[in-house]
């Protein structure tokens, strides 16, 4: 069933002991044996390694119009598992070139998917669907050697990931048009939705499948074609999901994946005229840099990009609700969501009550390998993103915030960090400033309502934000008033297929998920049929 690449056959050894890069940023020669470096041996992320690269589920090379191809220089990258430092596999270190001839073969392959009917696309999207799922324990595991969240979260990924292929299977169905009542007794207007073309879909490293799925899963459903170019840090689940895509009979060409130099594969898809849309989801910094390069051909762009999601509790909250929707939202995969509660703002009449009885429930939280049953907290990505976090808490403490909880690297060494609670911080704090995506929970103080919309709102990033309150009045003039693409009332967790998800202000362009995410794929045509009455 699996097409097993050479480049199979090198992974999994054991052996070495030094110390893993911080990134695996550079190109080496493919033609090295695979070392695997180790400071922490982890048998169990060992044995599930060999086990899915004997099925055939670890692919390691990008897929070029239905093939699965080497970079062209031969060059490599190393793929670490962050709980271990191990090298899982080695994949290609593409560029320019690659990057080409992926977009030469979406643009041949669209002239023909977009022709398909809808019903043809939606049972392909379907089957992929159903692929996922029943491969969602291979897939899960996949995630969590690359990525480090706990294989339960992993899994709900997987769930939630597919979800979105399933739901653009069926909205495939529903790209409807109109008709316009003319304002002229001999003219019949029309409005036509058509695919955009191929799309560059660009992703980062912590939701592995559910970032690309809910690109992919609109773009192919309105009739696009795409070019992937997942992160260098957690490529294999992208590339197991694109296995998985050919054989639900999504035809060559229609799903690319290539990967390697960013900034060269971005450049190649901003160059083309081919490329009609970009879509992305990372930093502010690299999307700000892809819209400015859209402009030279006009392309269309999605952008969701970072947050600093406040998250309000008033003092008329219920407690637990406010501790359960608070905890779920800050430490979800170990706080490295765009979403993840950034600012926790609690009112002054329950500030000591919600710190005391939140820092209970942190502490319960379990560090550890994402394959150890009971861990809710994997490591951080790699070692630039502890520092960032070391950097952070330095300059809260600094200017005047309490450590109640964690506060330094986890006993377990790697990229693993105490879970943490800070309080007494301030709006002028580095962490209230900036993502600081880490398992770092600070607490702010305030009085007013109106003092908390605005602390809510002083910052230019608008993605999500939360609200614990059992006003019902409250909560709806709160929810108005917060410059933000999504707002959570007694809610931590509301990201789902069926609803838009997106940002204002610095947060990004356009929504995915929803009917309205369809609209992203989507160019109107205005069709005029004059002279209608002669006869
Ligand atoms: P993060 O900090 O989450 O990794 P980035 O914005 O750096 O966020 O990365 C998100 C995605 O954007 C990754 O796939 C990364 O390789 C890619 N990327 C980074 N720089 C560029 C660039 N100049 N052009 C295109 N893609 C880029």
């Amino acid at each position: 069933m699996w097409r097993m690449a050479a480049a199979l056959t090198r992974i999994a050894a054991v052996g070495g002991g030094t110390a893993a890069p911080a990134r695996s940023a550079h190109c080496s020669s493919m033609h090295h044996p695979v070392t695997v470096l180790c400071r922490q041996i982890s048998t169990e992320a060992q044995s599930v390694a060999a086990r899915l690269n004997s099925s055939g589920f670890l692919r390691t090379q990008a897929l070029i119009g239905g093939k699965w191809t080497d970079a062209y220089d031969g060059k490599t990258i190393g793929v670490n598992n962050p709980a271990t430092g191990e090298v899982i596999a080695n994949i290609p270190c593409m560029g320019a070139r690659e990057a080409s001839d992926a977009i030469g073969s979406a643009y041949d392959a669209f002239k023909s998917w977009s022709k398909l009917t809808a019903a043809e696309r939606s049972k392909c999207l379907r089957k992929w669907y159903d692929l996922l799922i029943g491969h969602k324990e291979e897939l899960g595991q996949l995630m969590t050697l690359e990525q480090g969240k706990p294989l339960k979260e992993a899994i709900g990924e997987v769930n939630y990931g597919a979800s979105f292929i399933e739901f653009s299977a069926e909205e495939a169905k529903r790209v409807y048009g109109d008709i316009i009542p003319s304002p002229l007794s001999d003219r019949r207007l029309f409005v036509l939705k058509q695919p955009v073309g191929v799309v560059g879909v660009i992703t980062p490293w912590n939701f592995p499948l559910a970032m690309i799925t809910r690109k992919v899963g609109p773009a192919l459903a309105c009739g696009c074609t795409v070019v992937i170019k997942p992160s260098e840090l957690t490529p294999l689940t992208a590339l197991a999901a694109a296995e998985l895509a050919l054989q639900a009979g999504i035809p060559p060409g229609v799903v690319n994946v290539v990967m390697g130099h960013a900034s060269d594969i971005g450049d190649a898809l901003l160059a083309s005229p081919q490329v009609r849309k970009i879509s992305f989801t990372g930093s502010t910094a690299v999307g700000k840099k892809l819209m400015a390069g859209a402009a030279g051909t006009v392309k269309k762009v999605s952008l969701e990009l970072g947050g600093n999601a406040p998250c309000i509790v008033f003092d008329d909250a219920d407690l637990d609700v406010a501790i359960k929707g608070t905890l779920a939202s800050k430490f979800r995969n170990s706080g490295q969501t765009c979403v993840c509660a950034n600012r926790i703002i609690v009112q002054e009449g329950i500030y000591e009550k919600f710190a005391d009885a939140f820092s209970k429930a942190v502490q319960k939280m379990q560090v550890g390998d994402g394959f150890h049953d009971d861990v809710s907290q994997g490591p951080l990505i790699n070692e630039a993103a502890v520092q960032k976090v070391e950097t952070f808490l330095e300059d809260a403490i600094s200017k005047g915030a309490k450590v109640i909880l964690g506060g330094k690297r986890h006993s377990l060494g790697m990229t693993f960090y105490e879970p943490t609670v800070i309080t007494d911080v301030k709006s002028d704090m580095l962490i209230s400033r900036e993502e600081v995506f880490g398992p770092v929970a600070p607490l702010l103080r305030f009085k007013t309502e109106e003092e908390a919309v605005q602390i809510a709102n002083d910052t230019n990033a608008g993605l999500a934000a939360y609200v614990f309150t059992s006003n019902i009045q409250r909560s709806w003039r709160v929810s108005e008033a917060l410059e933000y693409g999504i707002v959570g009332v007694n809610e931590g967790i509301v990201s789902t297929e069926v609803a838009p998800f997106g940002g204002v202000k610095q947060s990004g362009l356009g929504r995915e998920g929803s009917k309205y995410g369809m609209d992203e794929y989507l160019e109107m045509k205005y069709i005029c049929l004059g002279n209608m009455l002669s006869n």
